[in-house]
């Protein structure tokens, strides 16, 4: 089976504090990766971590908030840097083309690759096709300016060809490529069944992103029993008024949407700076769906 995985580099809000960073994730599939929002210190955790950045070919930003976006333009000059001669594209809400021109054009940066940007716009989900073996969409999430959460379903392989089987019918590939398709073949003008061939496909795997967002049970949909939902949880509910002002979650919001949309694991992040410790972000969050846990910087959380 691929790898799945997916390592925080920063997961705490606006202010990097009491050593966590602010958001950037990286979604590992396979021989891929896949760079989520990009804070502040983005680069230096990507180094402390050993992320092949060579690896990387997608970006998705949720949104343009600084605590999202400013590691960008230090992590696109460096491809540079770096000799980066592949194309590298780069979602994000409407306005971003902008940001990174302003950036390019204040500071005479260029890039020496070409960076396909793609920009999203609209308060309806959006298929964004199948990008490095995983079928990516967007979907509006509440927050004070536009923003996207993103969803990633790994794409069924068809059955699974049993390894004893290639030696024992000495399967030829353009055979294998057939029986991964559920058709049989032949030996001594005899069918062999297709279950002594293959062993049934592996559920597919999917991972959510939400952060920034406020409570909002219309995502519920969009996210519904993934194997692995990331969304935000920036207060103990104790500060559920402040966080309907500032179109942030609380931990039983999180888990209750959690819960809801029948996810296998949840991961909470985007904590305010005010929490020193987060076991009771942790602790409140059970309360309500069990199998939760914080995301910290450097913890690598398999999609299963
Ligand atoms: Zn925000």
């Amino acid at each position: 089976m691929s790898e799945f995985s997916l390592q925080v580099l920063g997961a705490n809000s606006a202010t990097p504090m009491y050593g966590r960073y602010p958001s950037s994730f990286v979604l590992k599939f396979d021989a891929q990766q896949f760079l989520i929002d990009c804070g502040e210190g983005s680069q230096m955790k990507m180094s402390e971590f050993h992320v092949k950045r060579s690896k990387i070919d997608h970006v998705f930003i949720s949104h343009l908030h600084g605590d999202h976006i400013f590691g960008l333009p230090g992590f696109l000059n460096s491809y540079n840097l770096n000799g980066r001669q592949k194309s590298l594209a780069l979602y994000g809400p409407t306005g971003i083309a902008d940001f990174i021109e302003a950036v390019k054009n204040a500071s005479t940066a260029y890039f020496n690759y070409e960076l396909v940007i793609h920009e999203l716009d609209g308060d309806q989900r959006l298929d964004l096709g199948i990008l490095g073996g995983l079928q990516v969409t967007a979907f509006p999430l509440q927050h004070r300016i536009l923003t996207y959460g993103y969803r990633f379903d790994e794409v069924s392989a068809g059955l699974n060809i049993r390894p004893e089987a290639i030696e024992a019918f000495n399967l030829t590939i353009e055979e294998m490529k057939l029986i991964k398709t559920g058709q049989s073949i032949t030996r001594d003008q005899k069918a062999i069944p297709i279950e002594s061939l293959t062993f049934p496909p592996t559920a597919p795997r999917s991972f959510a992103y939400c952060s920034d967002t406020m409570y909002d049970k219309r995502i519920i949909p969009y996210i519904d029993q993934v194997n692995l939902l990331y969304h935000e949880a920036t207060y103990l509910h104790e500060l559920v008024d402040k966080a309907h002002d500032r179109m942030h979650s609380t931990t039983l919001e999180a888990a209750t949407i959690a819960r809801s949309a029948n996810v296998r694991h949840l991961l909470i992040g985007h904590y305010s700076s005010r929490y020193k410790v987060l076991d009771p972000l942790l602790d409140e969050a059970k309360t309500v769906f069990a199998n939760t846990s914080l995301a910290e910087e450097g913890c690598i959380f398999q999609i299963i």
